[in-house]
């Protein structure tokens, strides 16, 4: 037990009576479940855990952890929990309670308390025919996913998550309860888009929603032994496609478990999915080259927008996983050979899926008074990803996710997708360089004694 164990245990009753919500430390019942990350890979073993109702909470909770020399290691889902380790001695603050959205159609705008998840605003949105920045999952957190940035299916559109966010409601480490925005609070409103989330406890986001109620979206499912013709095609035609077009080229090996239909279980395949912002006529046309290939399946059609949430088939429940990704600069013939040689139809993988996202369009223009990541300097991002149901998998799967990664290194860009890196580093390797710089300053003026756990940590600037 270290110092502010102690210290945490003999004044905790002060905290449990300031907050609406509960605080667990080891030993209570519910700590164990209160401390679970989404990714049940992640053993997060904090000195204490709160789980708080409101902003309120945060806010006292963050003053708690300070009068105590605690760190603060905020979470929303636990799906991004790997690079945290264990957290000994620090304050795991979540946020899962805080789930209200507000839609306000007029504005064309959702404001979500930061225990979001991302179907909590997708499908309201969808009633008033607007679509929200969100991700591949609906369980993701809207706030962890926006602070690193957030690529989604209408990314070449309109660009990343964070740089449509309009404001952002956060407790300072000093404990002040603040509102940053266009006109308030410069460095911290810049901070929060696409920084991560180093410099404050987000309690809610506010952001631009997007006029789309219907997309032309699915996958074309082929036999893994076709993949290596599949991924060149896609990689070919990813130059011919307008921003409308988000796709992505991927190997897939299902495991042979009931929940997955029975056409694709325990089989293996390359696929495209892809989302066009068209209507059904030209989306086939733009889809025409791929299609001709002949899939074995073929799922695309028009879909109500929060349904794209399922399109990537992620896991609806927590499961233990281990990935890795990177941006690439280029996605030649080569790149795709070193792929398919390391998880095509004759690799022996422990990898479920690597996918390959294609990126550019709005992603690459930088976007008008933009946050920490004002444009994305690679034409592709790739990342892999194996389950670990057994803590013994863990090794296997992430050596197999480096190799990969490894393996396409000559492509690299200059820095990795700050959310699709999951192994421990610090933010200069997910982040331009010039940005680094500009939130180790603000790290410096706001959080200089480093009392917030960040997934990706910002070293604060000398003085
Ligand atoms: C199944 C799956 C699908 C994914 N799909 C996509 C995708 O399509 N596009 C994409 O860009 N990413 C995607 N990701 C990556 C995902 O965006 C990151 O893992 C992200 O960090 C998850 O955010 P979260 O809030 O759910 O997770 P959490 O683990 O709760 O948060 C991650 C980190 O965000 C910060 N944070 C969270 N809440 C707060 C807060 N209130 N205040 C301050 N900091 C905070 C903390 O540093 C925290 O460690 C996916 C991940 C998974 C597991």
């Amino acid at each position: 037990m270290t110092t502010s164990d102690t210290v945490a245990a003999r004044n905790l009753e002060t905290l449990r009576a300031a907050v609406t919500g509960e605080v667990f430390t080891p030993g209570d019942v519910g700590y164990d479940q209160a401390r679970q990350a989404w990714n049940l890979a992640a053993d997060e073993r904090p000195a204490v855990v709160v789980s708080a109702e409101s902003a309120a909470d945060v806010a006292q909770a963050v003053r708690f952890a300070r009068a105590h020399g605690m760190r603060i290691a905020p979470q929303g889902t636990g799906h991004g929990a790997e690079p945290l380790g264990p957290l000994q001695g620090a304050m795991l603050l979540r946020t899962s309670r805080m789930r209200s959205v507000h839609i306000d159609p007029a504005s064309r705008t959702a404001r979500a308390e930061a225990g979001a998840a991302w179907q909590d605003v997708t499908v309201p949105a969808g009633e008033h025919g607007l679509a929200a920045l969100a991700g591949s999952s609906p369980n993701v957190g809207v706030t962890g996913y926006t602070l690193g940035g957030g690529m989604g299916w209408l990314a070449r559109r309109y660009g990343l998550a964070a740089n449509s966010v309009t404001a952002a409601e956060l407790v300072t480490p000093d404990g002040r309860l603040v509102r940053a925005d266009a006109g308030h609070e410069p460095d911290l409103f810049w901070a929060v888009r696409g920084g991560g989330g180093s410099v404050g406890v987000v309690t809610a986001l506010e952001m631009r929603l997007y006029p789309v109620s219907e997309v032309y979206a699915g996958a074309l499912f082929f036999p893994i032994g076709r993949a290596a013709q599949v991924l060149r095609a896609w990689r070919a035609w990813t130059g011919t496609v307008p921003d409308e077009v988000t796709s992505l080229g991927r190997i897939l090996r299902l495991p042979p478990a009931p929940e997955v239909p029975e056409p694709l279980r325990g089989r293996a395949f390359a696929l495209v999915e892809a989302a066009c912002l068209s209507d059904a006529g030209t989306g086939s046309e733009l889809l025409g080259p791929l299609r001709r290939l002949g899939p074995e399946l073929d799922t695309f059609a028009m879909i109500p927008a929060p349904a794209l949430q399922q399109l990537h088939m992620d896991p609806d429940q927590p499961v233990p996983n281990q990935g890795d990704g990177a941006f690439l600069a280029d996605l030649p013939e080569a790149a795709i050979d070193a792929v398919l040689a390391l998880a095509g139809p004759d690799a022996d993988t422990s990898l479920l899926s690597v996918e390959v996202r294609h990126l550019g369009g709005a992603l690459a223009r930088p976007a008008p008074g933009a946050g920490a990541q004002p444009a994305i300097d690679a034409a592709y991002v790739m990342f892999a990803v194996g389950f670990t149901p057994t803590p013994e998998l863990a090794g296997p799967v992430r050596a197999h996710a480096q190799a990969i990664k490894d393996a396409l290194s000559p492509w690299h860009a200059s820095y990795d997708y700050y959310n699709f890196e999951e192994t421990p580093g610090a933010a200069s390797t997910v982040l331009p360089a010039a940005s680094y710089r500009r939130l180790q300053e603000i790290k410096a003026r706001h959080d200089p004694d480093q009392v917030i756990i960040s997934a990706h940590p910002v070293r604060p600037a000398r003085p």
